[in-house]
């Protein structure tokens, strides 16, 4: 059986705007082939099981290249694998991907197109610029700027592009100078409005605007690179009132995230929403316990305990992972209650179908201890599924109770490695930290409090909660910032909030 090509659309940078159907078929793939223009955070989409192909072209015979593309997608395909053939922006626009539909027409092969968000669109858009304006214009024109107007053999009109109430050329930013003396020569009005916006809807997005004169060197002179859009227009002149995305107070900030790999993804992806670049640099990984037999043990006898207790995520991950591997599902902890800390852990449950029985209302230790001492009733079993490094304090509030806790090393936080580790602090201007292992981490790759102080100096440092700013303090670091309630989501707020506030 020949398998299914899906040609995706990625959208022009930011993942939100990547569509379901994209994010599904992301989930689903069992091979990506992706270009230079999809963004690395919608790549992180992708099922981790994926094998990711890049093939991207970057000058020379692009005939060849295209070709061999067609021909490994062709022979993915073949093999009974769902083959995803992910294009920047949308595929159908200026992205060869009909050319990738013939040919896989051509071999028999099924196929599918999930369109994307073009960069044509969302590049203005997040610049500030709407491609239709009631009273200045009422159509717009997308074109390639690929082509030299001096060519006689150009097939671009240009006495028409030059007419267009707004203008869009996609891969014109090398010919700027040549499309915009064409556009003149054609008649249109040397002081029409006009922008170039490079990497639109990313936290590198840049704009410049000047007039359809000047607009060439003025994008020379701010050092424009591909890729970049070129529009034209008098709704060009809107972007003074509409620009919104750069106003952002997160606009461009890049953002240390130390969090390990796994869970860095949602939190880097709420930054990217915000406009703001998340620089990932885990300085701990998550992993099994250094004994990891009582976990075992305990996930053989779960439905003998009255409650479990899951006290992070990576808990609720650890406790799965070990039924699964056992072939076992949810049904295993019987009559078992669960209570989970803060809401983050209780959706973990959620995903494994299980609803929480008690679910703190902030992600402490002290709030589920305290909130279990209500429910638990002496003598009761208790089995608590923690970090090997945790704290030990809903074991103590149950025993004083008079219940019986069995605390069990779900997993181990160990520190990273990371070369470039200085190197990435440098360039940020925000220090997060979502756990006192994060904290720790941080200083030991830097080689010691000292020099963590020293790297965080003039940078706005930001933890998750009380209990990890106490451990930042200790490592000698200055905090500017704790949510009032502690989860990622809160944490941009608050850095939102004051990055206003000092701006
Ligand atoms: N299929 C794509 C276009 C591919 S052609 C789409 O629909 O967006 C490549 C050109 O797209 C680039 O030269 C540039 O002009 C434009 N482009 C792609 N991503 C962009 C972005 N994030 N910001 C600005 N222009 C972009």
């Amino acid at each position: 059986m020949a398998g299914l090509v899906t040609l995706v659309g990625a959208g022009p940078g930011d993942p939100a705007l990547l569509t379901i159907g994209g994010l599904h078929a992301l989930r689903e793939a069992d091979v990506i082939f992706y270009d230079a223009l999809v963004s690395e955070p919608v790549l992180a989409l992708a099922s981790d099981r994926a094998e990711r192909v890049y093939v991207g072209k970057r000058g020379g015979d692009h005939a060849t290249a295209q070709g061999e593309i067609e021909e490994r997608m062709i022979a993915r395909a073949r093999d009974g694998k769902r083959v995803v053939r992910l294009k920047g922006g949308d595929p159908f626009v200026f992205g060869r991907g009909a050319e990738e539909a013939q040919a896989l027409h051509a071999a028999g092969i099924a196929f599918t197109v999930i369109p994307g968000v073009t960069s044509a669109i969302a590049a203005p858009a997040y610049a500030g610029i709407p491609l239709t304006h009631r009273g200045c214009a009422s159509s717009f024109t997308v074109a390639t700027g690929h082509e030299d107007p001096s060519k006689s053999a150009s097939s671009l009109d240009w006495s028409a592009l030059a007419k267009a109430p707004t203008l869009v050329l996609l891969m014109g930013v090398e010919r700027l100078a040549a499309v915009t003396n064409a556009l003149i020569a054609h008649g249109a009005g040397r002081t029409t409005p006009a922008a170039v916006v490079q990497d639109g809807t990313r936290p590198t997005q840049r704009c410049v605007t000047g007039t359809l004169a000047s607009i060439a060197a003025d994008a020379g002179a701010a050092g424009i690179v591909p890729p970049a859009v070129l529009v034209v227009g008098e709704a060009v002149a809107l972007r003074r009132e509409l620009r919104w995305f750069e106003r952002g107070p997160l606009f461009g900030k890049r953002v240390l995230v130390t969090r390990p790999a796994l869970q860095a993804r949602s939190f880097a992806s709420a930054l990217l929403t915000h406009g703001a670049e998340p620089i990932v640099a885990p300085t701990v990984s998550i992993g099994p316990p250094d004994d990891p037999r009582p976990a075992q043990r305990a996930v053989d006898e779960a439905s003998g305990f009255s409650w479990i207790v899951f006290l992070s995520f990576n808990a609720v991950d650890a406790f799965f992972d070990l039924l699964h591997a056992r072939a076992r599902d949810a049904r295993a902890i019987g009559t078992a209650r669960v209570a989970a800390i803060g809401a983050k852990t209780a959706d973990a449950l959620t995903a494994f179908g299980i609803r929480a029985d008690l679910v703190s209302g902030r992600a402490t230790s002290e709030d589920v201890g305290h909130e279990l001492l209500a429910r638990v009733h002496k003598g009761e079993r208790v089995l608590i599924f923690g970090a090997q490094e945790g704290r030990h304090i809903v074991h103590g509030l149950l025993e004083g109770h008079g219940a019986m806790p069995v605390s069990v090393s779900a997993y181990k936080t160990r520190l990273a490695a990371d070369p470039n580790f200085a190197r990435k602090v440098a360039r940020c201007d925000i220090l997060t930290f979502t756990s006192g292992s994060t904290v720790r981490g941080f200083a030991s790759l830097l080689g010691g409090n000292e020099a963590a102080a020293a790297a965080a100096r003039g940078k706005v440092v930001a933890c998750i909660g009380p209990i990890t700013a106490d451990e930042a303090r200790e490592a000698g670091l200055r905090v500017d910032v704790v949510p009032d309630s502690f989860t990622t989501d809160a944490l941009v707020e608050a850095l939102e909030a004051h990055a206003a506030d000092t701006a």
